[in-house]
């Protein structure tokens, strides 16, 4: 790609629209960054692009007459797309790309992409150790923290960048194909930015747009919509599921992680072999285990990353045990459908859980929480925007309680924890009507639950 002297215009000031101005500028092109936050709210590295790089710093209402003058669009994750006018979009040689779109062209070696409405991190995260352990030079980057772009030219022809890919980053990529494409799910998720299930789904299926039969897409066989894609896609296709044995594939059958291929099956892995809980992370491990095995990882390296494999922090991250309570910090369930993972993951075990619920709400139902709240959770504690809201839907199968902070949410849940129970934070919301941050979230738990005393009323019964 030629990006000398082409006027580029790049929106949304954050991170990825950043690196993108910088990436720009250093190879050549003029640069406009737009944000519509005010530029003193911009963060200090964003502000020095314009003496550092000539960056031109736009902020407010974008100027209607200026995209007619720019040649290529680089829009931020964060910025809907249909921010760019049509008129834009059709001009001949007006091109509208992502950060992630800009990397590709720039990129060398070869790609693990990996979507899905949950599981993204984590599944991103192992197979980055999966790959790194097996002494598979190994990039990892996306969605993730570092950007594709900042990883684009560290890249030599032996490395495999695995990079975890949002919903937003997919809607625009242009020719980005990874080798091997992997969507772990497509449940309800950012409703507020789509109108419709299906073109959130639409823009998760892009992933695999530009895949030959050269590439590889590994697909979630037990997940209504990746399953349907499974006969339509021309890439190469490995399945796994947790529900049912393959013909080919990778599946669990009773607590062995297995993978079958012309006929032939190994176990890999076991259940006992994991530290992260929950039949959602055993499916997060058969994508990675599918990954590794394509990538060539052997087998035993690989079962030993398994075993040392902790939970990403925030997500049904082991916190603490007191007075035989467990607590569990899975501030990343932002959605339902993580939830009610969580809440599945700890139904497993022998005690009820204290479900710590709310937050900023989704627009999405909380009915499907019922059955499990009903069978295994002993109180839910209700914090957030959305506490009412949730407290009338779900208020028939379970005694609520409404608290005030974090902190209090927590002191709520202790009092009403037996030995043996779980504290499970996995509020099905966003954060942002409290906190600054889902991370913001799980450290305040944290450490509200660390500052917890025994109250030795409980302890009794667990030591005697
Ligand atoms: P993402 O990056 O897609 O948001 P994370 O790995 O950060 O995914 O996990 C987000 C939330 O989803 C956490 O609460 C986690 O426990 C839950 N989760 C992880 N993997 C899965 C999965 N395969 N299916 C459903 N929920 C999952």
């Amino acid at each position: 790609m030629d990006i000398k002297g082409r006027k580029s215009l790049v929106l949304g000031a954050g991170k990825s629209g950043v690196e993108s101005a910088k990436f720009l500028a250093q190879k050549g092109a003029t640069v406009a960054l737009h944000d519509k936050k005010e530029i003193s709210e911009w963060s200090e590295e964003a502000r020095s692009l314009k003496d550092k790089y000539r960056v031109g710093l736009i902020d407010g209402k974008l100027p209607g007459w200026l995209l007619d003058q720019i040649d290529l669009v680089v829009i931020s994750p964060g910025v809907p797309t249909s921010v760019i006018p049509a008129r834009y979009v059709d001009r001949k040689d007006g091109e509208v790309i992502g950060e992630v779109e800009l990397a590709y062209r720039f990129m060398k070696g070869r790609i693990v992409g990996i979507t899905g409405s949950n599981g993204k991190t984590t599944t991103t995260t192992l197979i980055g150790e999966l790959l790194k352990n097996a002494g598979i030079e190994t990039l990892v980057g996306g969605n993730i923290g570092t950007t594709l772009l900042s990883l684009a030219e560290q890249a030599t022809d032996e490395t495999w960048t695995v990079g975890e890919l949002s919903s937003f980053q997919l809607e625009t990529i242009k020719d980005f194909c990874p080798n091997i494409g992997i969507c772990l799910n497509v449940t309800p998720n950012h409703m507020d930015r789509y109108d419709f299930f299906t073109d959130y789904a639409a823009a998760k299926h892009r992933l695999f747009m530009n895949q030959t039969t050269d590439n590889l897409a590994i697909l979630n066989a037990d997940d209504e919509i990746t399953s349907s894609w499974a006969q339509t896609l021309k890439s190469h296709v490995t399945l796994f599921s947790t529900a049912k044995e393959l013909d080919e594939g990778l599946f669990l059958r009773g607590r062995e992680l297995i993978c079958r291929a012309g006929g032939k099956e190994k176990v890999l892995t076991t259940r006992d072999d994991m530290t992260l809980r929950g039949i959602h992370n055993v499916q997060n491990i058969l994508a990675g285990l599918a990954t590794g095995l394509a990538c060539g990882a052997s087998p035993d390296s690989m079962k030993e990353t398994i075993q040392n494999f902790k939970a990403v922090e925030h997500r049904l991250e082991f916190v603490r045990e007191i007075e035989g309570v467990q607590f569990y910090n899975d501030s990343k369930a932002t959605s339902v459908d993580a939830t009610l993972k969580a809440l599945e993951a700890l139904s497993e075990e022998e005690g009820k859980i204290v479900l710590i619920l709310g937050g900023l709400g989704k627009n999405a139902p909380y009915t499907p929480l019922e059955e499990l709240i009903e069978k295994k959770v002993r109180k839910l504690v209700l914090i957030g925007e959305d506490a009412d809201n949730i407290k009338s839907q779900l208020k028939n199968v379970a005694e609520t309680l409404h608290a005030d902070s974090m902190e209090d949410a927590v002191t709520k849940s202790f009092q009403s924890a037996k030995p043996g129970d779980s504290v499970l934070l996995a509020p099905a919301c966003a954060s942002f009507d409290m906190f600054k941050s889902y991370e913001e979230r799980g450290e305040v738990f944290k450490s509200a639950v660390g500052n917890l005393l025994p109250t030795n009323s409980k302890s009794a019964k667990t030591d005697g």
